[in-house]
Parts: structure tokens; C-alpha cells; sequence
């Protein structure tokens, strides 16, 4: 029996992973689950699987929690550093990160450092801080759940880290891969809202629309298989069954293929290096019919040059590219800005960050500050 703590357990993630925890029951035990402010629905949660942790970052809504469950067995945290509290306990395993945003940092670092499995989601922890964060880790301890992650993850297996040429992340180029590209300004939330294949939550779908997701992917990608920018491709591939593939030195392509289904992915970094059944959809290739590929367009989708050029700078600038990032989209959906507006703000406040090479975590910690502060002032 492994014990698990979900963190974002009422996010899009985070659901799955506890439908897969369901479907094994045997296997893994819940005993932390963590949200923001979704607090019936974390009540919910509670009933069902009966945790020794919860943890609300909401303190108003955690005393309603609270009172909820007076007198069981869950113990409710509470404040800005429960996720940090409920990763450390001694009985817990594996940690799923499935939290939104920089939020993650502290404790996926947490996690590591005392030694337990992270599965990891929350990209944006590798993002800000990949240079901390992959040093703490031995082999195989963080397990990505990102599918094209995870894909590249399953494809490394084919070969040894010295014979892989690169990497090929696939994108499905979001809802706006065929929209004209000077009618992208007017678009609207809810537009950008309509994944053409993927049920996510908003901050991601979003990103996906942007192809700013792919960007952070980049670099989530560098960070987890010790790549440089310039072995890391990106190829649009509308059917997102291709989940990405591995280039090995002797032309060999090993991908990792599926109907789209976060479980899977999810299941996988729980499970490694065993696999379990799981219910998914018949895998029907004649149904699917063509696998289509192109070249990504990066002048109607700047996102993605960014996300090469921090790549390659590395230092401060993933921790900038994401904090600006998070408050653009955040101002997008609040109807302040224009979608053409978030990749080129974002661009606006990298350029004139305080670059710091190898920062320690309070100098990350503070080019994120920064950042929403200097999105802030475009946003007047
Ligand atoms: P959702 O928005 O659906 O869920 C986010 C979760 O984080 C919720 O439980 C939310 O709580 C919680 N949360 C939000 N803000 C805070 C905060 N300030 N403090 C603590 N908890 C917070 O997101 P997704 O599940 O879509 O994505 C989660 C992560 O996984 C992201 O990093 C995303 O990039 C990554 N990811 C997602 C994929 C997907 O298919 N969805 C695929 C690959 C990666 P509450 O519900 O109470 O607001
Ligand atoms: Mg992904």
C-alpha cells in the first residue's frame, strides 16, 4: 500500500488522479488531499476517501471545513504554508502536485528534500526553479505526469541519456491554430476556453490557446531529462495522439501514443515502473484515420519563441516569463487585456527584468514578485 497526497485535489488533474486512486483501491491509500477554494467540493472528497490531511489555503473557508468535520479523524491546516505541512508527514509516499501556478514551489522542494516520490503536474515549479529543484532529485524521484512528459519519459527507456538526439514535444496548436492571425486580438475568454481536445482547467487552457503552455513545456522538459533548448523541437499535431517522441543517435523515433486521457499519464507516474490496468478507450487507428503533423507558427504564436529564449537563459527569466504570465492570462479572462496582449506584455517585462544567472530560491521568489508587479503597471 503506498499513501498518497494529492495536492489541487479539485482541480481538473486533480480529480483524475483521484479517480485513478479509486480504480485502485488496493494500491494506494489517500491521506492528504489540499484545495484553494472549492471547499464543498473538498468536503466531498473528505467523505469518500476519508484522509488524515486535508489542507484549505482559504483560512475563512478552512473553519467551515472545520466544523464540517468536527470531531472525525481529518486533520484540517490551514494558511500559506499547508502545503508544505501536509507534505512532510512522515506516512506520506508520493506526493501528486496538481496544484495551479508558482503556488507549487515550496512544496514540490519540500517534498524532495524529505525524500518522497513527486508526481509532478505543476509544471510551473520546474519552470521558476528547475535549476533548485533537479539537483535535490535522485533518479526517477520527480515522475512527470504532463502527458508529453511523460511520453518522453517512456520513451527514454529505449535507449541510454548519451544516444538520445532530441526531443519532439507535440502541441495540438489549441482552438486558434486555424484562425486568422490578425483577427487573434479580438478573440474572447470564451473562445480561447474551447480546448479542441483536452478537458482542462482555466489557466491551462488558456496557455494552450496562447501556445504559451508549450513554452513552459520547453522548458519543463529541459530541466526534467538535462536537455539544451536546441535539442528540444515542437511539432503541431491537431489529433494530440502522439503524446511526443524520443530521436535516438542512430535515427531510431520512439513515441508514446493514446487517446487523450490524463488518467493514463497520471496512472503511470503512481504506478512506475509497474503499470496497471486501466479503462480506457479502444485504440482504433482506422477510426482516427490521418496523424497530421506541421511546423508550428511562431510569428502568430510568440509564446513559444519566449519559451525557447528562457531555455536558453535560464537564471531569473523562467521565473519572470511564468509570474507575468499567470497575472496576463488571469487579466485576459477578466476582459482587461486583448489574447495578442498576453504573449507581448509577457515579452515586455522579460526584457527588462533583472537577469540574475543562478539564483538562490528568495531571488526567484522575488523576480516572481516583481513580475506580477511590473504586469500589473501594463494592465493600467
Ligand atoms: P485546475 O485549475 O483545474 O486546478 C487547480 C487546483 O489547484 C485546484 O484544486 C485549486 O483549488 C488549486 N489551487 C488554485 N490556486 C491555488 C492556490 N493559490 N493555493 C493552493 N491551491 C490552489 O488546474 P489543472 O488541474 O488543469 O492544472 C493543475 C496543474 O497541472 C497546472 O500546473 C497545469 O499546468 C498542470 N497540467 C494540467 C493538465 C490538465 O490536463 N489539466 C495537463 C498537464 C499539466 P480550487 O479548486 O479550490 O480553486
Ligand atoms: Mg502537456
Amino acid at each position: 500500500m503506498k499513501n498518497i497526497v494529492v495536492l489541487g485535489s479539485t482541480g481538473s488533474i486533480g480529480k483524475n488522479t483521484l479517480e485513478v486512486a479509486r480504480n485502485l483501491k488496493d494500491t494506494f491509500q489517500v491521506v492528504g488531499l489540499s484545495s484553494n477554494s472549492r471547499w464543498e467540493l473538498l468536503a466531498e472528497q473528505v467523505e469518500e476517501f476519508k484522509p488524515r490531511y486535508v489542507a484549505l489555503t482559504d483560512s475563512g473557508l478552512a473553519e467551515k471545513l472545520k466544523q464540517r468535520f468536527h470531531g472525525s479523524q481529518t486533520k484540517i491546516l490551514t494558511g500559506n504554508h499547508c502545503l508544505q505541512e501536509i507534505v512532510v508527514k512522515p506516512e506520506v509516499d508520493i506526493v501528486v502536485s496538481a496544484v495551479v501556478g508558482a503556488v507549487g514551489l515550496p512544496a514540490a522542494i519540500a517534498t524532495i528534500e524529505q525524500g518522497k516520490t513527486l508526481a509532478l503536474a505543476n509544471k510551473e515549479s520546474l519552470v521558476m526553479a528547475g535549476h533548485l529543484v533537479m539537483p535535490l532529485a535522485k533518479k526517477n524521484q520527480i515522475l512527470p505526469v504532463d502527458s508529453e512528459h511523460s511520453a518522453i519519459f517512456q520513451s527514454l527507456h529505449s535507449g541510454k541519456p548519451c544516444e538520445v538526439k532530441r526531443v519532439i514535444i507535440t502541441a495540438s496548436g489549441g482552438p486558434f491554430c486555424d484562425y486568422p492571425a490578425d483577427k487573434l486580438s479580438e478573440v474572447k475568454p470564451a473562445q480561447a476556453l474551447k480546448h479542441p481536445t483536452w478537458q482542462m482547467g482555466q489557466k491551462i487552457t488558456i496557455d494552450s490557446a496562447t501556445l504559451m503552455n508549450k513554452a513552459l513545456e520547453i522548458i519543463e522538459a529541459k530541466w526534467l531529462f538535462d536537455l539544451t533548448a536546441e535539442q528540444i523541437d515542437v511539432v503541431i499535431h491537431p489529433q494530440s495522439i502522439i503524446h511526443s517522441m524520443v530521436e535516438f543517435c542512430d535515427g531510431s523515433v520512439i513515441a508514446q501514443m493514446g487517446l487523450p486521457d490524463m488518467k493514463v499519464p497520471i496512472q503511470y507516474a503512481l504506478t512506475y515502473p509497474e503499470r496497471s490496468p486501466l479503462d480506457v478507450r479502444w485504440f482504433d487507428l482506422p477510426a482516427l484515420g490521418n496523424l497530421t503533423f506541421r511546423k508550428p507558427d511562431v510569428e502568430k504564436f510568440p509564446a513559444l519563441r519566449l519559451g525557447y529564449h528562457a531555455a536558453r537563459e535560464g537564471g531569473t527569466t523562467g521565473a519572470t516569463l511564468n509570474a507575468a504570465n499567470e497575472v496576463a492570462v488571469q487579466a485576459f479572462l477578466d476582459g482587461q487585456i486583448r489574447f495578442t496582449e498576453i504573449a507581448s506584455h509577457v515579452e515586455k517585462v522579460i526584457n527588462h527584468h533583472h537577469f540574475i544567472k543562478n539564483p538562490c530560491l528568495e531571488e526567484i521568489l522575488a523576480a516572481d514578485a516583481w513580475a506580477r508587479q511590473e504586469m500589473k503597471k501594463c494592465l493600467i
